[in-house]
């Protein structure tokens, strides 16, 4: 018989994570059930996640095309997948209608490039609007100022649902960028546009996950925090 690798230090890390997620709904008042918990699985085997989904995890998150298709057939079924990363326009024929959501919905021509390979499909892509709260140079994600022109066009293609809005804030304990996705989330939600949800606020990693449940996440993506530091494979 083979021997497992120990992997328990998935289930000690989960656990610690999903109650400071708990804990930090409480504390603001929210119900912690609002809060979607994703493990962040790039350069993570297979067998490690199926770690995480075996304690409880149900909601993955991958960020580059090749890795997850070169995996997704060795995770177990019970957990859904959703793209985070950044998507060039030719690799969006390898998501749609295999991953449940795309969260980085940063420009019009990928939406119509999503929309165009779901019509093929006869199927309506889920997808989240990427905003780049920050207004960093370097970053993905439509300028805030940006978001209602791009939110309108994208929610007049009929096989592309927007569900909410995610982020990738600058990494600071600054809580201010984390304060003006709330107020955007708040006001785009208010401005209620056909075809549109927003009922998915997708913010908060490893190192702010409990600040972004205070500023009205539903959803945080966590991986180091979840696998251990990432080892990336060195090039040669
Ligand atoms: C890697 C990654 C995360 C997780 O980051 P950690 O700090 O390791 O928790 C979350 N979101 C995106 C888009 C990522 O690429």
């Amino acid at each position: 018989m083979r021997m497992e690798r120990d992997f328990s230090y998935v289930r000690d890390n989960y656990a610690r994570i999903a109650d400071a997620v708990a804990a930090a709904a409480v504390r603001c008042g929210r119900d912690p059930g609002e809060i979607a918990l994703m493990a962040v699985t790039k350069t993570v085997a297979p067998e490690i996640v199926n770690c995480a989904i075996d304690c409880g995890i149900r909601l993955l998150g991958e960020n580059r095309v090749q890795e997850y298709q070169s995996k997704r057939e060795f995770y177990r079924p019970d957990a859904q997948v959703h793209f985070i990363g950044h998507l060039q326009t030719n690799k969006v024929k390898y998501l749609v209608g295999s991953v449940e959501m795309i969260h980085s919905v940063d420009r019009l021509s990928l939406a119509q490039e999503i929309n165009r390979c779901a019509a093929k499909q006869n199927i309506c892509q889920d997808v989240l609007l990427e905003v780049n709260i920050g207004g960093e140079e370097s970053k993905s994600g439509v300028m805030p100022q940006e978001l209602p022109e791009l939110l309108e066009q994208a929610a007049a293609l009929p096989n592309v649902h927007v569900c909410g809005l995610m982020t990738i804030p600058p990494p600071t304990q600054d809580t201010r960028c984390l304060e003006a996705m709330q107020k955007l989330f708040e006001d785009t939600k208010a401005r209620n546009v056909q075809n549109t949800e927003m009922r998915i606020l997708s913010m908060g990693m490893s190192g702010d996950f409990e600040a972004a449940i205070a500023c009205g996440s539903t959803l945080v993506r966590i991986g180091s925090a979840l696998f251990g530091a990432r080892v990336y494979p060195t090039l040669r």
